[in-house]
């Protein structure tokens, strides 16, 4: 179907919250923009995401190993990583109904070339300059304010119990690569990892995100997976290029089609980068940023080494040679993982003069394998074989038992929540000691004997 279908994305919306995906946040007060929170059918989708990528980044490399750090760390780390005076992005308000916006994006939606790392009064400059062709997302009105820098990073009154906890706050962290960065010494001292080796981790960010617009591409509170790669600094480029084919191809192997991929270089580098690229998706409302990958120089180390005063640099245990590591970075976030899997799994078919609803997920995505069905709910016997199957079938697949409805019902649900297999016993059943087993993608219907089930279910899952 067509992706850019300009209903596509309300129709994504609208699936998600009455199938259990991604509900508003604290919806019964009226929300809280830009964040939101995973449903039933939402938490099995995103930790299948963040299975994949940790088997893929930590698994399936020996010298890739994970931690988890604090979502809480000293205020000096994000002084030292540059966060407190500079992580921000130029904002404006219209002077008609006082929208705030990311002014780089409104100009850039204009077709004028902007980004968040331009100073204040080159942004300014084009703002003046474009007048006329630039529009409030809102009112439409092309009358804003002067562009100020606005810091991203959200503040806590952590551990600090003045009452005047703002002129000196903990923050929320703005990304969770520092958290890799301050336990480099640690890793490197306690696991059998040498140069070059990298650092992974999962777990949430929190930006204090101007617009609050495109569901949950843009969240205040997310959640990131990423990779530092750790290398000589002769050998930054070389791995850089490597990760950069890698990811790419990560994106295909998790199902994404090639057409809907595309590779953005940054041109605004911040003086430290030697590169940035950033793999793009093309979301329901355009290609967007989905995975950035830089090319970071010894920057962080150096940084975290002048600001603490304990060495980051490392010695080779071979050529004795002691230098600061420069980074390979791939930083991914979850959220936008899941709105690329879902836009690329949401299908309309024409199926007997309907239109069915079904999203396509690849087998390892789907956030339920296996739906048990009995054909009846009031057939006592029906239930109880239907039971047993679920029993049987629970410990090794996501299963659900649904007994709702008539049977076409309960396969429109599973189609929508993107369940490979529905299994539905049937009198038959009771007799012969069968199932039917409904294919998600061709609809077809086979029977297979329950003995048999869980090696056909393997077999089919693992394709
Ligand atoms: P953008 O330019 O869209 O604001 P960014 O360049 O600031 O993104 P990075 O700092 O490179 O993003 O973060 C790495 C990844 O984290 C992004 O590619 C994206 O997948 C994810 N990410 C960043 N900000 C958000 C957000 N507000 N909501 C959801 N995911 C985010």
């Amino acid at each position: 179907m067509n992706k850019q279908d300009n209903n596509l994305m309300e129709k994504i919306v609208s699936l998600c919250k009455r199938r259990g995906f991604v509900f508003p946040s604290s919806e019964i007060y009226g929300g809280f923009a830009a964040v939101y929170d995973y449903g039933t059918y939402g938490v099995e989708l995103a930790n299948n995401i963040k299975d994949v990528w940790w088997k893929a980044m930590v698994q399936g490399n020996e010298n890739i190993v994970g931690i988890d750090s604090s979502i809480f760390m000293h205020p000096k780390v994000w002084e030292a990583s540059g966060h407190v005076g500079g992580f921000s992005d130029p904002l404006s308000e219209c002077r008609k109904c006082h929208t705030r916006s990311r002014v780089d994006h409104i100009l850039e939606e204009a077709g004028i070339f902007a980004d968040e790392k331009m100073s204040e009064e080159k942004i300014n400059k084009l703002l003046v300059d474009n007048k006329k062709k630039i529009k409030c997302p809102k009112c439409g009105k092309s009358d804003f304010a002067p562009a100020k820098s606005f810091n991203l990073l959200v503040k806590s009154n952590l551990g600090n119990f003045t009452g005047d906890w703002d002129k000196s706050p903990v923050y929320l962290r703005g990304e969770t690569c520092q958290g890799i960065y301050i336990n480099f010494k640690n890793v490197l001292d306690s696991s059998r990892v040498r140069v070059p080796f990298g650092i992974a981790q999962i777990g949430k960010a929190f930006r204090n995100e101007i617009t609050a617009r495109q569901f949950i591409f843009r969240k205040r509170e997310f959640e990131q997976m990423e990779m530092q790669m750790f290398v000589r600094p002769d050998e930054e480029m070389k791995m850089y290029e490597e990760w950069k084919k890698r990811r790419w191809q990560y994106y295909i192997d998790l199902g994404i089609k090639e057409k809907n991929l595309k590779w953005h270089e940054h041109e605004n580098l911040v003086f430290y980068a030697k590169a940035a690229w950033d793999i793009e998706y093309n979301f329901p409302f355009g290609f967007q940023e989905l995975e950035g990958i830089h090319a970071r120089g010894d920057y962080d180390l150096t940084q975290h080494t002048k600001c603490s005063g304990e060495d980051l640099s490392y010695r080779d245990p071979i050529t004795n040679e002691k230098y600061i590591p420069h980074v390979v970075e791939t930083s991914a976030g979850v959220d936008r993982t899941f709105l690329a899997v879902i836009t690329e799994a949401y299908m309309e078919e024409k199926v007997d003069k309907e239109i069915r609803v079904v999203m396509k997920f690849p087998k390892n995505l789907a956030p339920i394998k296996v739906a048990v069905f009995p054909l009846l709910k009031n057939k006592p016997d029906l239930v109880k074989k239907a039971r047993e199957v679920y029993d049987n079938l629970k410990g090794e697949f996501m299963c659900e038992f649904d007994d709702n409805g008539n049977i076409g019902k309960r396969y429109r649900r599973q189609d929508e929540i993107g369940t490979p297999f529905c299994l539905t016993i049937d009198f038959d059943s009771l007799d012969n000691g069968d199932v039917t087993v409904r294919d998600r993608d061709t609809m077809k219907q086979d029977r297979i004997k329950i003995e048999g089930l869980k090696d056909y279910l393997k077999e089919k899952l693992e394709k």
